[in-house]
């Protein structure tokens, strides 16, 4: 095991930068998740802490190590690709075996680790048989096999499980996660899957456009989000904003009013006619059957019900905007297409964002 730590690393592709003033450190035994939307940067970051990218600029230290200019198979990590990346000619066993027939690993030792290895993923029926003649999630197993018989300090996985069907994907997130409270080997995941990442890591890192964004537990980057790309990336449904001017001690949404709460007016000091943007989850909308004038609501109109079994989704439309409410019960059925209807907005639950910079303000 080994901490790893990031200091202000750049790669620049000819006149495109792909990541900028990228700082970290994981502690030996994590597990981080890299996450974020296609194109921000996620797979260039892996590949630099592999080695199989060279940082423009900035430094990588592996344990205490400066590993800026040791090579990808000095550094002892091992990389899981989405792919796999498997030999296709060799046997499971071979597979697994190979890295350590590389280094020259005295041929007993490799056997007992590939079987001690195959029995922590259940793999030992398996070990004749060529990839081809596995499920991907097997092919799946086999990769991290491959990975985790080299004993590396370092586990670097690229979207392992973004070949896998529904189910498949759900099992063997599960069992990663055992895997790796098992082996507690630092590792460096990465995937555009926000449920992968909220449920793996110990710490994610949210990037955008090649910039940190957020680093911080699951649960307080959901609760407490930095700014409203990191807002609206964690969640599904994702949070809903809508713009709003404030005035006399009200947010106006396109011409419906919604008072601020008094320790949001205390805290911001919002001036006159200022527009900010008014964030709300899914989940902390409801329908005010009761048309209660007192509670904060806005008249919408229906566009579309989706019955999920244990809860109901609904899309709903504002003149020029649209939210999407989650509600947390089977068959909300009474409501038709185009009905209009009062949606009341949990304001304990309200965050708000500076509209320019998307920074969180409240
Ligand atoms: P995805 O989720 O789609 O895999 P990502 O977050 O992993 O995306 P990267 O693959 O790290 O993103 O790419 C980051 C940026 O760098 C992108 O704009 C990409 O086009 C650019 N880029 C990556 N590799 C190269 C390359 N070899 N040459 C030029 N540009 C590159």
């Amino acid at each position: 095991m080994a901490k790893v730590r990031l200091e202000n690393i750049k790669r620049k592709f000819n006149n495109v930068t792909a990541i900028e003033n990228i700082t970290f450190e994981i502690p030996d035994g994590q597990f981080w998740v890299l996450v974020g939307p296609s194109g921000c940067g996620k797979s260039t970051i892996l590949r630099t802490i592999a080695g199989l990218e060279t940082a423009t600029s900035g430094n990588l230290y592996i344990g205490d190590l400066l590993v800026n200019n040791v090579p990808a198979r000095q550094r002892d990590v091992a990389m899981v690709f989405q792919n796999y990346a498997l030999y296709p000619h060799m046997s499971v066993a071979q597979n697994i075996a190979f890295g350590l027939q590389m280094r020259k690993v005295d041929s007993k030792v490799i056997q007992q680790r590939v079987e001690t290895v195959a029995r922590s993923l259940a793999l030992e029926h398996l070990l004749e048989r060529k990839p081809k003649q596995l499920s991907g999630g097997q092919q799946q197993r086999v990769a991290l096999g491959r990975a985790i018989a080299r004993e590396a300090q370092v586990f670097l996985l690229d979207e392992p499980l973004s070949n896998l069907d529904a189910q498949l994907r759900d099992d063997t997130r599960a069992e990663l996660k055992q895997l790796h409270h098992n082996l507690g080997i630092t590792t460096i995941y990465v995937t555009h899957d926000q449920v992968e990442a909220m449920t793996l890591a110990d710490r994610i890192v949210i990037l955008n456009q090649g910039r940190i964004q957020q680093i911080g537990e699951p649960q307080s980057v959901y609760a407490k989000p930095a700014n409203r790309m990191v807002a609206t990336f964690l969640g599904n449904p994702p949070m809903n904003i809508l713009p709003a001017k404030y005035k006399n001690g009200n947010f106006l949404v396109e011409s419906q009013v919604i008072s601020c709460p008094m320790r949001i007016r205390d805290v911001l000091r919002l001036s006159e006619g200022q527009v900010v943007d008014l964030g709300i989850r899914p989940e902390d909308l409801f329908i005010n059957e009761s048309q209660n004038e007192e509670i904060a609501a806005l008249t919408v109109e229906v566009k579309l019900v989706e019955p999920l079994g244990r809860e109901t989704l609904i899309r709903a439309g504002l003149p020029s905007s649209s939210v999407q409410v989650n509600i947390q019960q089977a068959g909300v059925m009474r409501l038709h297409l185009g009905d209009r209807i009062s949606l009341g907005l949990d304001l304990e639950q309200l965050f708000i964002f500076n509209s320019t910079t998307g920074d969180r303000l409240y």
